[in-house]
């Protein structure tokens, strides 16, 4: 009896030697905001346990770290951020968590945007709120940035654990694949529109990308002056913006306030046509739970409201 029962207990305890041999191999990722860390996810898979700062619905502008982010960082194999002075807690919280990972910029080898005016305006009610980035941190809002960003990511994930590459990269042309598909139904879509229908409004200048690589032209409200901290929307100028661009919609974004957008709905003829994400993926539930969704939602979106009834 005894006999016959050991054969089965030896390779049990084989079995949970390498599980917990498994698990204790697992990179333990941070990712800095919930679009980078959709793209870790589809990259690291199971050889990942994976910790996102600022998750879906919330905007890294504003984000206030908590000790639990600090203590993630601290036990980090990976930490992956966009980098251009996107994320601006994040500098002083690594400084904090006394990490040695290595801190990846994802926006490295990417097509990044100048941005002429030094910096884009954030609405809070009224105020317009200057944040200052020479260059455009938004670069994930064309398709084949985020084709960058997660090879980017693979490599890293290579770097800090060779045994998984194979399948990080492999994983990384998959999804990779699925990105070119995304690009090319955008493209297609725009294509079908008007070229006088191809202008919208939106709260904060988020798609700069997006309106380099497709073609949409997005007005957002500015400041009265860069230099104050928080001023006046240039109301009046936007509006005349919107008439000489003949915009066909307004957009609302899921992390910015709509009160200036609900006062230029009323000031011009045009209507809100739906909601936007730019800075953050939706709830599990929402639209836009990761990135191929929060695209398709975005493009699809802006061209039913512009295509011509
Ligand atoms: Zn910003
Ligand atoms: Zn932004």
């Amino acid at each position: 009896m005894k006999n016959r029962l050991l054969p089965g207990i030896i390779c049990y305890v084989i079995t949970s030697l390498f599980s917990v041999a498994a698990q204790a191999e697992r990179l333990n990722v941070v990712a800095s905001f919930s679009i980078i860390g959709d793209f870790a996810q589809q990259v690291g898979g199971e050889h990942i346990d994976l910790k996102v700062l600022v998750g879906p619905g919330s905007d890294a502008h504003v984000y206030e770290p908590r000790p639990a982010d600090a203590m993630a960082l601290a036990g980090a194999d990976v930490v992956l951020t966009n980098g251009l002075s996107f994320e601006g807690f994040l500098s002083r919280l690594i400084a904090a968590s006394g990490t040695d990972a290595p801190i990846i910029a994802l926006t490295e080898g990417a097509h990044v945007l100048d941005d002429p005016a030094g910096g884009h305006y954030h609405m809070n009610g009224d105020e317009a709120v200057f944040h200052a980035a020479a260059q455009d941190p938004h670069a994930w809002q064309s398709v084949a940035n985020a084709q960058v960003y997660v090879e980017n990511i693979a490599e890293a994930f290579c770097a800090a654990d060779a045994g998984g590459c194979e399948e990080y990269r492999a994983n990384a042309a998959r999804y990779n694949d699925e990105l070119a598909a995304l690009d090319q139904h955008i493209r297609d879509a725009v294509a079908d529109l008007p070229p006088e229908r191809r202008s919208v409004v939106v709260a904060h200048n988020a798609f700069r990308y997006f309106e380099d690589a497709y073609g949409i032209t997005f007005l957002s409200p500015q400041g009265v002056s860069t230099e104050a901290e928080a001023s006046a929307a240039d109301v009046a100028g936007l509006i005349r913006e919107i008439r000489q661009h003949d915009a066909g919609a307004i957009f609302a974004e899921s992390i910015s306030d709509t009160r200036l957008l609900d006062r230029i709905a009323a000031e011009t003829d045009l209507e809100i046509a739906g909601t936007l994400y730019s800075d953050a993926l939706s709830a599990e539930d929402g639209p836009a739970p990761g990135y191929l969704a929060m695209m398709r939602h975005n493009a699809d979106s802006i061209l039913s409201a512009l295509a011509p009834r």
